[in-house]
């Protein structure tokens, strides 16, 4: 079965249950969305009011944030690179996700990533830094990556602000865009064969980038 049909049918799952909180209905359902043949997997937090109403993630002022960036510095499409979320539907009143909230959707992210299989997962905010960097502060790490291993896989994390941290204020923002214009020195030298995933940290530390 192809990546496109895998993700259906766990999306189609999740659908299904009844069991899950914020989930009262399928059309709750806020999954992942864009190319699943991405090197790029980003997670975000979870949906606000209008990837609720689009059933997208991302697609609110965030999102525009998100998809500006990824134009104007990446110099790619939102329909390049793979998008989801720690919590599939959308919190009450946009509250922060609850630890039994996340933990309910996991097997489904954990599902998620394991399809995709990405090279480089950017985490959007420190919900989803802290499902790879553990007992670290946003402030502190944010846009350096860092080599884990997950799902018995190597995949390099690059913990970010989350747009809507951006959005409240020059001092994130800028931090925002800076950790973005890395990012594109990172993916560029990956493509000239310069570093390899596996060894961006080593690389990049004795180039004097991170
Ligand atoms: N914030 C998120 O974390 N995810 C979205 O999809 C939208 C806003």
């Amino acid at each position: 079965m192809n990546k496109k049909q895998l993700l259906s049918d766990l999306k189609s799952d999740l659908e299904s249950r009844r069991d899950i909180p914020l989930i009262k209905s399928p059309n709750d359902v806020v999954f992942g969305d864009g190319n699943p043949d991405s090197r790029i997997l980003f997670i975000g937090e979870a949906a606000g009011y209008w990837e609720s109403v689009e059933r997208k993630p991302f697609v609110g002022q965030s999102g525009k944030l998100l998809i500006k960036t990824l134009n104007e510095i990446l110099g790619i499409k939102r329909e390049d690179v793979y998008i989801t979320n720690i919590v599939k539907a959308r919190p009450p009143e946009n509250r922060d996700p609850l630890p039994e909230e996340i933990e309910t959707f996991r097997p489904y992210l954990d599902k998620e990533i394991e399809i995709v299989d990405p090279k480089i997962i950017i985490t959007l905010g420190r919900f989803s830094m802290g499902k790879f960097i553990p007992n670290v502060t946003i402030s502190r790490v944010h846009g350096t990556p860092k080599l884990i291993s997950f799902l018995g896989r190597e995949i390099t994390i690059v913990p970010m602000y989350h747009p809507a941290a951006a959005l409240r204020g020059t001092t994130i923002m800028n931090a925002f865009k800076e950790d973005f214009i890395r990012l594109k020195e990172f993916l560029d030298l990956i493509d000239k064969s310069v570093v390899k995933e596996a060894k961006i940290e080593d690389n990049l530390n004795q180039m004097g980038l991170f």
